[in-house]
């Protein structure tokens, strides 16, 4: 028997092609010579080499985002924090000062106030919904802004078109993580951003079995830089990952669709209910940043509410105890409803006073929509509420 080689030497030939991207795990890439070599990493021609470097299956995913956000070249990460981390790390350096909205994902947080001062890199937060605010905190050396254009869990809608012109005016970089609001709703190249990113863990994905990230950036040699920073620190994400998120993504538009639709039912039917103090949604007409939803969201809600109940956390416990069938869990963008609550989970680190500042009390929810039947779900929140109604 001739002794067999290790490695394929080619795949079974075929004239048709699977409709499936395949999975392609393969960490490195063989090529026929060292000229083909130089050739490659000199961009004459078009390959692969190792996979923290790029491989097909992120770039499949890759293009597949850059074209729902409306531009090119956008680099898939591990998660969504490796984008922010990125962004932020990879095209700041020592001595820069960086803006951040106040209300920024939790762990963005802590990379602006723990990880990049230690760095050299001193930071400031301020309220993105008032563009005076902003403007009043910038420095000379203010090298980037990093917002998200609606917040968690408030959903306070920034002046993304005012944040733009003030840093347009002053040459900072703007950056805008996009996972909340997705690109149905805010295409923020299109709005000025220079760099966009995100969390392709939550809705791109849908289905919480990956976690991911993206980030793409306007100009050439940014992206350069957040290539390389990525690709040095190691970022890249799972071929596995991306073939999974690339299912997911197939049915974004769908799901967003459907859970927005219930959403609204949803937002529209817990403000009836006795014992239910407020109902956070950007489109309604008691929202704080109404005009400014339509204006930036353009009437796109969304599936993301916020709510709050009277009686405190007893109240919150009896809800989410009754409220079975729903996951109680702090992630969102799934295709299952999942209720999370700030004060006990991503705000806890936060004093009682510094919540109540931004509305976040013992009785508030933050539901993020998914594909349920919409009458079935409402039921359920139904049963909550019962429940909580019953301590009294
Ligand atoms: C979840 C989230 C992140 C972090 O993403 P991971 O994939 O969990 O690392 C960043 N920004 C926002 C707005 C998020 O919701």
């Amino acid at each position: 028997m001739k002794p067999t080689l290790i490695r394929p030497q080619g795949l079974p030939a075929s004239i048709s092609r699977p409709v499936v991207t395949p999975i392609m795990p393969s960490v490195v890439y063989a090529s026929d010579t060292p000229d083909a070599l130089d050739a490659q990493y000199e961009g004459r021609t078009q390959g692969y080499t190792y996979a923290r470097e790029g491989h097909p299956n992120a770039d499949v995913l890759a293009q597949r985002i850059d074209a729902l956000e409306g531009c090119e070249g956008g680099i898939v990460t591990g998660s969504g924090m490796a984008a922010v981390t990125a962004a932020v790390m990879g095209l700041c350096q020592a001595g820069d000062h960086v803006l951040g909205g106040d209300q920024l994902y939790g762990r963005s947080l802590r990379l602006m106030k723990e990880d990049l001062p230690r760095l050299g890199i001193t930071t400031t937060l301020a309220d993105p919904t008032d563009v005076a605010a902003m403007e009043a905190a910038l420095r000379d050396t203010t090298r980037m802004v990093l917002i998200e254009v609606v917040s968690n869990p408030t959903l306070r809608i920034a002046d993304i078109d005012g944040i733009a012109a003030l840093c347009k005016a002053r040459g900072i970089l703007l950056v805008v993580d996009n996972t909340f609001t997705t690109p149905h709703a805010v295409q923020p190249f299109a709005r000025g951003a220079d760099v966009v990113l995100h969390s392709v863990t939550k809705l791109l994905a849908g289905h919480s079995d990956v976690t991911l990230g993206w980030v793409a950036a306007r100009d050439d040699g940014l992206r350069k830089r957040l290539y390389d920073f990525i690709v040095t620190t190691g970022l890249t994400p799972s071929p596995f990952d991306c073939w999974l998120a690339e299912r997911g993504l197939v049915s974004f538009d769908l799901r967003f669709d459907r859970a927005q639709q219930t959403a609204q039912m949803l937002a529209t039917h817990l403000s009836g209910q006795p014992g239910v103090t407020r109902v956070l949604y950007p489109t309604r007409d008691d929202h704080p940043d109404r005009a400014r939803a339509q204006a930036v969201l353009q009437g796109v809600g969304g599936n993301m509410l916020s709510f709050e109940i009277d009686g405190g956390r007893a109240a919150a416990n009896a809800f989410a105890a009754a409220a079975t069938g729903i996951a109680f869990a702090p992630t969102l963008g799934d295709v299952g409803t999942t209720l999370s609550h700030p004060a006990s989970s991503s705000h806890r680190a936060l004093t009682p006073e510094a919540r109540a500042a931004i509305g976040v009390s013992e009785g508030f929810f933050r539901v993020s929509v998914g594909l349920e039947d919409p009458g079935a779900l409402i039921d359920t929140f139904d049963a909550g509420l019962a429940a909580v109604r019953a301590l009294k």
